[in-house]
């Protein structure tokens, strides 16, 4: 039986938010955003363990009050230049103690809000798939092409589009095969570098719940969301 492990690359320094505090390690509702993405990922029994890919300076991540899930988080401090070379470093460290059929869930340490029915939704669909894939949901709103001066250039059929989120789920073999290969600056998510391989991951209907914390105004907009979970 092919076993789950998730990989949570937070070796970030949160430059695009401009905070003193690297991102994952930004308080909401009274914990980190990583541990929120962490004990998310815990709370489904089929994930096994949690890899949390960090800064080789880390300095915050035992500081988390992370109780009894401790046992099941293994610490690697390999992180990377961009997200997906601390993927990619992360998944060579687990060399060794996994096989190339097990899965890999990459998640974004800046996803707080990830449940267990999402998780359900990845496994029922994917658990028998050939590729793998990942959460995403349908553009909802209209697109606009816009030009430098801000005026709209025209409308963007939005059929077929989907907004990527994560989860992504791979079987550790094919992932690594696709960032060994691929132009890790160039790769913002897992799914794109195994497209590169000629493959067609699977889109999973997830949830506009699964907020990713990008701006600061999405920090009150998460708080929100695992009020009412
Ligand atoms: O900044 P962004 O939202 O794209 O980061 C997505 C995730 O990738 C975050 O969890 C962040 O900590 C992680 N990351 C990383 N190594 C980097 C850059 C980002 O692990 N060099």
């Amino acid at each position: 039986m092919a076993r789950h492990i998730a990989l949570v690359p937070a070796a970030g320094i949160g430059a695009r938010l401009g905070t003193a505090i690297p991102k994952q390690y930004l308080p909401v509702a009274g914990r980190s955003l990583l541990w929120h993405a962490v004990a998310g990922l815990l709370a489904h029994p089929t994930v096994e363990r949690v890899a949390v890919v960090l800064h080789p300076q880390d300095a915050r991540f035992e500081q988390q009050p992370w109780g009894e899930m401790r046992a099941r988080i293994a610490a690697l401090t390999c992180g990377g230049a961009a997200r997906a070379e601390s993927v990619r470093n992360g998944l060579v460290a687990l060399r060794g103690e996994v096989t190339d059929q097990d899965w890999v869930l990459v998640h974004d340490a800046a996803r707080p809000c990830l449940t267990a029915a999402m998780l359900q939704c990845l496994f029922e669909t994917l658990d028998s798939d050939a590729v793998g894939g990942l959460l995403a949901v349908p553009v909802a709103d209209t697109l606009k092409r816009g030009d430098r001066d801000g005026r709209i250039v025209r409308t963007e059929p939005r059929e077929g589009l989907w907004r990527a989120q994560t989860p992504q789920m791979f079987r550790y073999g094919l992932l690594m095969r696709a960032l060994e290969s691929a132009d890790l600056a160039a790769v913002t998510d897992e799914a794109s570098a195994v497209e590169a391989l000629g493959l067609s991951p699977r889109l999973v209907q997830g949830s506009e719940r699964n907020l990713k914390v990008t701006y600061p105004e999405d920090l009150a907009l998460a708080e929100l969301i695992l009020a009412s979970l």
